[in-house]
């Protein structure tokens, strides 16, 4: 079975300008231009990406978006199209991050349109599935993961050459309460299966699952020794370039 890559994207969410952007990968670059053990995605605002694609040009750092729509143009006004990531150099698109899902009201039904838009217009998805702190408290995390999945993406599983999940339980989220590696290798086995299940066990295995939740330096070795964690999605010490340094060099399983 081929060995996948680890997978360790930074979402800077709306956070720098686009001259303190341009700085911020341009430092990345210069530090992280050695790096083959893992592929590595920045996703800056929107407003940031001509920017740092042209500060990332020669570099082994791969380019993504927070957010699209699913439509290639329109009346649509405020949203951004999967062609406009597309020109602009994007690789990668997050669909679905709980902010959106929160705080924009975007539901499964949305996300699974934008999951076809992106596979459509040629961006790798990163999904993102997880549980508030009451349904984690509940025991209900399996029951919620399961709907976000049949509702996001299983439509279209079977078509998804490139699919990321990313499984970031939401009391994990900029609190600094890592979930416990084994906690979420659990939750990540639990996804694998549904995918098997629907697609079989062949591209279960390929797919990458990675992790979200206060990643940091400190916690990253041990999360990327659980067999189940494919990588991370980092956040606030995405916007750290020794932080995001570090946790791109991890040390992988012995
Ligand atoms: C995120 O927003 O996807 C995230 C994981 O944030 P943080 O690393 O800050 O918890």
């Amino acid at each position: 079975m081929a060995v996948k890559t680890p997978l360790i994207v930074g979402n800077w969410k709306m956070n720098r300008t686009p001259a303190e952007a341009r700085i911020l990968a341009e430092e990345l670059a210069r530090r992280l231009g050695d790096v083959t053990s893992a592929e590595i995605v920045v996703c800056p605002p929107f407003t940031d990406l001509t920017l740092v694609a042209d500060a990332l040009q020669d570099s082994n750092i791969l380019l993504g978006a927070q957010n699209m729509h699913y439509e290639k143009s329109g009346a649509y006004t405020g949203e951004i199209s999967p062609v406009f990531l597309n020109e602009l150099g994007c690789s990668y698109v997050i669909l679905g991050h709980s902010e959106r899902r929160q705080l924009f009201g975007e539901t499964d039904d949305l996300v699974n349109r934008k999951l076809r838009a992106a596979l459509q217009y040629g961006l790798s998805p990163i999904v993102c599935v997880g549980e508030t702190s009451a349904v984690h408290e509940a025991g209900r995390t399996h029951d919620v993961i399961e709907a976000q999945f049949n509702g996001s993406i299983l439509p279209v599983l079977k078509d998804c050459g490139t699919l990321t999940i990313a499984y970031e339980p939401i009391w994990a989220i900029g609190t600094g309460n890592t979930a416990r590696p084994e906690q979420a290798g659990e939750v990540h086995r639990f996804v694998r299966g549904l995918v098997a299940r629907a697609a079989g066990p062949e591209f279960a295995q390929g797919l990458r699952i990675i992790y979200g939740g206060s990643v940091t330096p400190e916690n990253i070795d041990r999360l990327m020794q659980e067999s189940e964690i494919d990588g991370v999605l980092v956040g606030g010490a995405s916007l750290n370039p020794d932080d995001f340094a570090c946790i791109c060099r991890f040390e992988p399983a012995a």
